[in-house]
């Protein structure tokens, strides 16, 4: 499951136009293969930070809680999903 494959389930939901995120996709993607806890943890920070001023937070929030979990991954309005996470 990659985050690009949520992103177009999410995006037949509540519109994310205007994304803050949008053309930063490697900033958001799950923890990745050896990457360690710290510098993910760092990643995620800054991630969560741009969230946190991104005009369609609530849409984003609102689809990504409505997607099953077991497709969640990756980092979305301000929260973290998937392995590693
Ligand atoms: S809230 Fe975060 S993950 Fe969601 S669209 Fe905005 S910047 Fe992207």
């Amino acid at each position: 499951m990659s985050r690009q494959s949520l992103l177009e389930e999410i995006s037949r939901g509540p519109s994310l136009s205007g994304a803050a995120c949008a053309g930063m996709a490697p900033l958001f993607d799950a923890r990745g293969e050896g990457e360690s806890r710290a510098r993910y943890l760092n990643r995620f920070r800054k991630a969560a930070s741009i969230c946190k001023t991104c005009p369609v937070l609530a849409n984003c929030r609102e689809a990504v809680l409505s997607s099953k979990p077991s497709r969640r991954t990756g980092i979305w309005a301000g929260l973290r999903f998937g392995k590693g996470s």
